[in-house]
């Protein structure tokens, strides 16, 4: 498929050195102007802007974890005024605190090229229809899909979540060509489609799959294509970083990252070292044109490799290979971030539960079912079958709406969960990808 942008998508490895390099320095001297967090940062480092001379010279620089995002006032993180900027997204945080991200006008526009880019290397165009079932709203994935996909000149159905009956009524009724949405919702609407009788091959117009917001592997890849009849096309994002941001070609061999807009390393998350091209570590990103909110040696916590060798397609730009874990206990349910720390938070705000509980993950059919299993104080073991009912749905919906997900919640007598000698394991995970 034609690149989008082919001036920077085909721009020979030097070039593209010298195009990363300028903007690196720019950044540094942004950062060191309008960042009162980034300039302190530095100050303590000992890294002046003067310093940022080559490329390997962005080691220098401090890194930014996801708890800067949430702890730093936004007067010192934010670098422009809100006469710039145009519009929030957040994620929910780890103690209930949203991580917030702020975008100018051109932060959008950049986000938007970046997916527009991504889609048309996995073979979409203007005459393709996508129906974009990540949710629309403060997560990042409905409206960067969106907007990307308007980019490209495609044909949006903003169908959201959910739904699945009206999802499959929309791909059929209006030629939808391409899905973007969660592997396992993806995997879920086939089944639903199994079940009233109809054939993505033969009732569809269906052929490729934009797919990410969680894990999922080549296993799964090969299942979906072949029940399915649809291409599936890896995409990558953070909200920290804007979004869903990069996607594979029509290769499907690694999602191409833009070296004009981000600079992308791969580190040793014990040391903080880089590491050599194609070894696995953590992905650490610097978005290279980011307006409003600093991302700097950001440490996304997901593990990978980068390649960066040309690609088939013949873009110049390295390909990140699949996200094979975290280097935290970050879970991902159903696309959503789910700390254990989150829900521990939660169920500690309850003077009637216990301490010890368990964080039950399955994958029913092909969705991912959330059970958190929590021990009553004995004070508050009671034979009461409605004041229990009434405790358990008070704390359910508490866990809805801090962590924006569905969770079933059973409450225990106490001294039932298992004790843990060392470090506890709170979290059973049962899920096959
Ligand atoms: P998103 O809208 O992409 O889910 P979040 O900030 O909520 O953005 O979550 C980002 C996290 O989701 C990443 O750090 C990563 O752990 C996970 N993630 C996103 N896309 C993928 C993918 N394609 N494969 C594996 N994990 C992914
Ligand atoms: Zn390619």
């Amino acid at each position: 498929m034609t690149p989008w942008n082919p001036k920077i998508e085909l721009m020979p490895k030097e070039e593209l050195d010298k195009l990363q390099l300028k903007s690196l320095k720019a950044l540094v001297y942004r950062l060191y102007d309008f960042s009162r967090f980034y300039h302190d940062r530095m100050d303590a480092a000992g890294v002046s802007p003067l310093d940022i001379r080559t490329l390997d010279d962005a080691t220098k620089l401090p890194f930014m974890v996801k708890k800067d995002l949430r702890e730093i006032p936004m007067d010192q993180l934010f670098m422009v005024s809100n006469r710039e900027l145009v519009r929030f997204h957040a994620s929910s945080g780890t103690t209930g605190v949203p991580t917030i991200v702020g975008y100018t006008q051109n932060d959008v526009t950049n986000w938007s090229e970046s997916v527009a880019r991504g889609l048309a290397a996995a073979g979409l165009g203007q005459d393709d229809i996508l129906q974009v079932a990540y949710t629309y709203g403060l997560f990042t994935g409905g409206l960067g899909l969106h907007y990307g996909a308007e980019r490209l000149g495609a044909t949006v159905v903003p169908a959201s979540t959910g739904n699945s009956e009206r999802q499959l009524d929309m791909i059929k009724r209006l030629g939808v060509t391409a899905i973007a949405c969660t592997p396992s919702y993806l995997m879920h609407l086939g089944e639903v489609a199994g079940k009233i009788g109809m054939d993505f091959r033969r009732d569809t117009k269906l052929r490729t799959g934009i797919l990410g917001a969680e894990p999922w592997s080549e296993g799964m890849r090969s299942r979906m294509e072949e029940k399915l009849g649809v291409k599936a096309i890896n995409i990558y994002g953070t909200s920290e970083l804007s979004g869903p941001l990069w996607c594979e070609c029509t290769e499907q061999d690694g999602m191409h990252v833009w070296r004009d807009q981000t600079l992308i390393e791969v580190i040793d998350s014990k040391s903080g070292e880089r590491l050599g091209p194609g070894e696995k570590g953590e992905l650490v990103i610097t978005m290279l044109l980011k307006e409003a909110v600093p991302i700097v040696r950001y440490r996304t916590g997901d593990i990978a490799t980068v390649d960066e060798e040309e690609c088939e397609c013949g873009r110049t730009h390295p390909r990140l290979g699949r996200i094979t874990g975290r280097v935290d206990d970050m879970l991902i349910i159903r696309g959503i971030n789910v700390f254990p720390s989150q829900i521990e938070y939660v169920l500690m705000q309850n003077p009637e539960l216990g301490n010890e509980f368990q964080i039950v993950v399955e994958r029913k059919g092909a969705l991912d079912d959330l059970l958190v299993k929590v021990e009553l104080k004995p004070e508050s073991f009671i034979d009461n079958v409605a004041k229990m009912e009434c405790l358990r749905e008070k704390i359910t919906s508490k866990i809805r709406n801090t962590l924006s997900i569905a969770a079933e919640v059973e409450l225990v007598e106490p001294n039932t969960l298992p004790r843990f000698e060392g470090k506890a394991k709170r979290v059973v995970d049962r899920r096959r990808l």
